[in-house]
């Protein structure tokens, strides 16, 4: 089958995750595919198995000389922001918008990469879901590499591991991931976006629920007594810096950003989140925030404004500089399959990114899809076939 054929078939399979589900994978569904991936890998003769929590994994034996234990990894749901209903549609691209119906349009304005595929053919939604190339893309590039290379006894590798997991997209996807008994020591998630794009910096990333204990008091008498909770939260987001907001940065500028609210006079609660791609910005952001926090409770009085900084995840920068052949060897093999490699920051974080902190170092590589988690995600199919090559020649590499 064509990397084509199986991203047809895959994104037929509603994998919609669920945050809102206490149980692994948060929907049935999911499970639904990630046994379909195992029967397949077994056909093809890939000791393949699925282990309590869904997790698929599979090994391909050496059959060379080459000590390396490479993994290839993507995720089976989609996100839960738009329907995972797909009805895909496949066109040759002449040019101008795309009208996908129920007010979903991919313009050319908005993309302007549109212009390097005219002619060619491009896989989109009907215009009522997501595409799902987030990830089925990265599992069909994987599962028609894996094809190749068990049926071509002559191409020589070492040790290969191939995983699928669930819940990427609701944060979870390597909450359950036993590191222990998968065998491989490196390799890299296929869940990126353009042909060529290469990712190994991440943010790093903290949130906190920030508490105002105000003080509520008949407004008629309140005059140097009330404490508004709502007034005091207000003081506090103002003194955050303006120019770090999420609206006002991009590439490797953090940020701090309020994520929701609620509260009244005598309570006030919000949730922020912060990034940043440097350890030294990020710790100063926290910092920071305490030290407003501070200032405050003087003004105040002591546990007026109260709040607990917990670290989500860590920019996989630093251990990936220590392993730093993934990344010239996947630039490699892209410029061998004639696809020009490109590093781009991730301004959030990869499954990867928690890998590499359970001493799997994973950076992530492009599957070729664009817009994401939108009505307007395609792929275009020539970057499908790209991609499995790229996977080839990445084994290749680790075969010497
Ligand atoms: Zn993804």
């Amino acid at each position: 089958m064509t990397a084509k054929e199986r991203f047809l078939k895959y994104v037929k399979i509603d994998t919609t995750s669920d945050e809102n589900s206490s149980r692994f994978p948060s929907t049935e569904s999911q499970l639904v595919l990630l046994d379909l991936l195992k029967e397949e890998l077994i056909s093809m003769g890939v000791e393949a198995s699925m282990d309590k929590n869904g997790y698929v994994i599979g090994k391909i034996n050496s059959n060379c000389e080459s000590k390396n234990k490479i993994c290839f990894i993507s995720h089976v749901d989609t996100s839960p922001a738009v329907s995972g209903k797909v009805e895909p549609k496949t066109l040759v691209y002449n040019g101008g918008d795309i009208l996908l119906g129920e007010n979903a349009v991919i313009s050319e304005s908005d993309n302007p990469e549109l212009k390097e595929y005219i002619g060619k053919e491009i896989i989109t939604s009907d215009g009522s879901s997501l595409l799902g190339a987030d990830d089925k893309a990265g599992v069909s590039e994987i599962m028609t590499a894996v094809e190749y290379i068990v049926s071509h006894k002559e191409f020589l590798h070492g040790e290969i591991y191939i995983a699928f997991t669930s819940d990427e997209e609701i944060g979870r996807g390597v909450d359950h991931f036993d590191r222990e008994s998968f065998g491989a020591d490196f390799g890299f998630t296929v869940d990126g976006g353009k042909l060529g794009e290469i990712e190994y910096e991440n943010f790093n990333a903290a949130s906190f629920e920030l508490t105002v204990n105000g003080n509520s008091i008949h407004p008629g008498s309140a005059k140097n007594k009330m404490k508004n909770a709502i007034d005091l939260f207000c003081e506090f987001h103002s003194m955050l810096p303006f120019a770090e907001r999420p609206v006002s940065t991009e590439k490797y500028e953090g940020f701090y950003m309020a994520s929701d609210a609620e509260g009244g006079v005598e309570k006030f609660k919000c949730k922020y989140i912060i990034r940043d791609h440097d350890a030294k910005q990020f710790e100063n952001k926290k910092s920071f925030v305490y030290s407003v926090i501070d200032f405050l409770n003087k003004k105040y009085g002591e546990g007026v404004f109260v709040a607990d900084i917990k670290d989500n995840y860590y920019n996989m920068a630093e251990i990936i500089r220590d392993n730093y052949h993934l990344i010239e060897n996947a630039e490699k093999a892209m410029r061998k399959a004639g696809v020009e490699p490109v590093i781009v920051p991730i301004r959030g974080g990869t499954d990867g990114a928690r890998l590499s902190f359970m001493g799997l170092p994973c950076p992530n590589l492009s599957t070729g899809g664009l817009n994401f988690h939108s009505r307007t995600e395609y792929v275009p199919s020539f970057a499908l076939d790209k991609m499995v090559e790229v996977i080839l020649n990445i084994v290749s590499e680790y075969a010497r």
